[in-house]
């Protein structure tokens, strides 16, 4: 059995099951999830005698293995390739910037949403994760850049899949690593991000979890993102928009919007207009980003006046706005730019 699979309350059932005291499985939980150990050399002193012998010949400690890594040449941004125990293959994104290191993390492997410009929709639909394959995934980018003396400080769920399509797995995954007695994670600084699942937003809503929320908009008036997000026919934005302004009132919390500039599609002037003109009464965060190219889609990132035109009308609207620097291009490990198969064809 691998530890990494159980959550506490399993964890806990096995340890009372041979009749260990809580407070030892209390202790080997926070080991686990603390240290993400490879194996038992280090359990912490004052466990019962004839613990140690028995976990190492019961249990084991595994996490998906890395099969391939690409760095940036920078090195600021790193790519691993994890495979799961069905060989499926899921890929982590590592970033460090001055003062805080973040990691991109997987909810599916594949995607149903099928946005034209992602490559992931590209690629159809695989399967679910896991909770423990999306946990495994914060404990390899926690351990790896522990191996540099630095630490995970945020983390976003904005690699592969709809994480509101795989609800339960992921909120599971998210109280795994925020629970204070294990990882501890700051739920601030964990970003869900969504293409839009209006009754994922609205029961996200009710959870008692301080995560944040970014909404991958794209598009501001419905003709424009059905085109580019299918999803929009299912879930229109007069339903996106109510849910986002009732998220934000049970909250108090501001929402992300993300957008990326595609020259002539949405990088428009009319769009930033019907982008403020919605926004008008919903605190929100807007963030700009360059379109990634992915093999499928016929289209160019916005020329940087068409960038300047869009941010100037948010700025007269006071509508806050950043514009992400793209990571990861070189590597093919930017937004959008997860793929299994672009790893191993390059690979080859
Ligand atoms: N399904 C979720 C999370 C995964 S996508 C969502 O849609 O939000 C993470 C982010 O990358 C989304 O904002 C998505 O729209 C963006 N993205 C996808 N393809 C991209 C591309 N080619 N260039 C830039 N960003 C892209």
């Amino acid at each position: 059995m691998n530890l990494y699979d159980l959550d506490f309350a399993s964890f806990a059932t096995l340890f009372a099951g041979w009749n260990i005291a809580p407070i030892h499985a209390r202790t080997v939980w926070r080991w686990l999830y603390r240290y993400i150990p490879s194996d038992f050399s280090s359990l912490p002193d004052g466990l019962p005698q004839a613990l140690p012998a028995r976990l190492s010949a019961e249990t084991t400690l595994e996490l998906p293995q890395v099969v391939d890594t690409q760095v940036a040449a920078d090195s600021s941004t790193r790519k691993d390739l994890l495979q799961l125990a069905d060989g499926e293959r899921v890929e982590v994104v590592i970033m460090r910037y001055r003062h805080r290191h973040s990691a991109c993390i997987s909810t599916q492997v594949g995607c149903a949403c099928n946005c034209r410009f992602c490559a992931t929709g590209q690629m159809g639909f695989v399967r679910q994760l896991t909770a423990s394959e999306i946990v495994a995934q914060v404990l390899h980018a926690q351990r790896t850049l522990t191996a540099s003396g630095l630490s995970l400080t945020n983390f976003v769920l904005m690699g592969m899949g709809e994480p509101l399509l795989n609800y339960d797995n992921t909120l599971d995954a998210l109280r795994r690593v925020c629970d204070p007695r294990g990882m501890g994670f700051v739920e601030r600084r964990i970003t869900l991000s969504t293409v839009g699942i209006v009754p994922g937003i609205e029961r996200l809503a009710g959870e008692d979890l301080r995560i944040n929320l970014a909404v991958s908009l794209h598009a501001a008036t419905d003709p424009v993102r059905d085109t580019l997000l299918p999803i929009n026919r299912r879930y229109p934005l007069d339903t996106l928009c109510s849910a986002l302004k009732a998220y934000t009132e049970a909250t108090q919390r501001r929402v992300m919007l993300e957008w990326v500039m595609i020259d002539g599609i949405n990088a428009t002037t009319a769009q930033a207009e019907a982008l403020v003109a919605r926004f008008a009464s919903i605190p929100v965060h807007v963030n700009v980003i360059q379109l990634n190219p992915t093999p499928e889609f016929d289209a160019r990132p916005a020329t940087p006046e068409a960038v300047d035109a869009f941010i100037a009308i948010l700025d007269r609207a006071g509508i806050p706005h950043t514009m992400r620097q793209r990571r990861g291009a070189p590597i093919a490990a930017a937004c959008g730019q997860l793929r299994r198969r672009s790893l191993l064809e390059e690979a080859i």
